[in-house]
């Protein structure tokens, strides 16, 4: 018989299954459901025999149906300032990468939702590479449970306190399995992570973001990296089909659903859109709905057209904005030396072509 796979079940679908395939009574299931969720997300049991508050008879049933298996870690990159790159070897053999970067107080994890992507923002090194899959929920909230393994993450107070959906691929592209991974990791029995503790970052499919505001309400992020339809459209082709306007119009009512402001992401690509205009252009926007704005060193990647803004150029373009009233910070980009940073993350899976 083959075993099913635990990550494979939402809280609902493994009520279901120790109802139907475990043959536990029904009022006993949110007390037996609650126990093994606690044992696996919140203190990280990955075997089934240590699930003591299981009568014997009930875990071993569980163990012969039931597999805690995650993929496997199959490269780490550590940078110099302390970022760590893992790269994930998921069932099917495709590849994702995950990033995790450690500040004073907090660390983040940038996780991917895709493997590939479609979208060819021109800046991007995941756009160099094809779409091959959609990660499913399993594989999405899986990144996080490996990395949690791997800086052992289980006590009281945590250690990754934020996540970001910014590694690879669009996550509003892969929908339901971002809705349903989100889900998993705010539960308060498990992974525990606020919504605030969890943002998305969209390229800007405007159609889901309202969608997104409803039904998933992390914080938003949207790439925007340009002040008007002909910059965007010339470094991200999406923009041909969503343009500003109605990503504008999609965030006002996103920020008026979710009571945040947006962040709008800003990579800074030399004489590109990195002018005194474009930041004059930048407020413009800004003043239409609750926002602020993250300016990111462009990370370069072998082959890329860009180059980055200087420093003091940035600082410069920063400052135009904070004198408007805005908020306008600098991301310092982290883990470049192990192409870890925002952007560079791309794998050796490629879509197997159709013969
Ligand atoms: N598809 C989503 C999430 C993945 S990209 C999105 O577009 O938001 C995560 C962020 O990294 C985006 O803001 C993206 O534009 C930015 N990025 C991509 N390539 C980059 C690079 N080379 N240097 C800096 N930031 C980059």
């Amino acid at each position: 018989m083959t075993q099913k796979n635990f990550f494979e079940f939402d809280l609902e679908s493994l009520k279901n299954f120790l109802t139907k395939d475990l043959e536990i009574e029904k009022k006993k299931i949110p007390m037996r459901s609650k126990q093994i969720w606690q044992s696996v997300y919140k203190k990280g049991s990955f075997d089934i025999n240590k699930l003591t508050t299981f009568p014997l008879v009930l875990r071993n049933k569980l163990s012969s149906l039931v597999s805690l298996q995650r993929p496997k870690i199959v490269s780490t990159q550590n940078s110099i300032d302390g970022t760590i790159k893992w790269l994930i070897r998921l069932f099917d053999g495709n590849e994702v990468e995950c990033v995790y970067i450690p500040e004073k107080t907090r660390a983040t994890l940038c996780i991917s939702s895709q493997v590939g992507c479609t979208l060819n923002c021109r800046f991007c090194n995941t756009g160099t590479q094809q779409l091959v899959k959609n990660l499913s929920f399993a594989e999405i909230v899986n990144q996080v449970m490996i990395a949690k393994e791997q800086v052992n993450d289980w006590g009281e107070k945590k250690i990754i306190t934020n996540i970001v959906l910014m590694g690879m691929g669009e996550p509003f592209y892969n929908f339901d399995n971002v809705k349903t991974a989100v889900e998993i990791l705010k539960d308060k029995e498990g992974l525990n992570y606020g919504p605030k503790k969890i943002t998305i970052s969209t390229a800007g499919i405007a159609n889901k973001i309202p969608e997104a505001a409803n039904e998933i309400g992390t914080y938003l992020a949207l790439s925007l990296h340009a002040p008007t339809d002909d910059i965007r459209e010339m470094i991200m082709p999406i923009n041909k089909k969503f343009k500003i306007k109605d990503l504008i119009e999609q965030c006002k009512y996103y920020s008026s659903i979710v009571k945040e402001k947006i962040t709008l992401e800003y990579v800074m690509l030399r004489d590109i859109n990195d002018s005194i205009r474009c930041a004059k252009q930048l407020i413009k926007l800004m003043a239409q709905f609750p926002c602020k704005v993250n300016l990111i060193e462009f990370n370069p990647w072998p082959g890329v057209q860009y180059l980055p803004t200087k420093r003091n150029k940035m600082e410069e373009f920063g400052k135009i904005i904070q004198e408007a009233g805005y908020i306008a910070t600098i991301r310092r980009s982290r883990g470049q030396d192990i192409l870890g940073a925002c952007g560079q993350l791309r794998t050796e899976s490629e879509k197997k072509k159709i013969l």
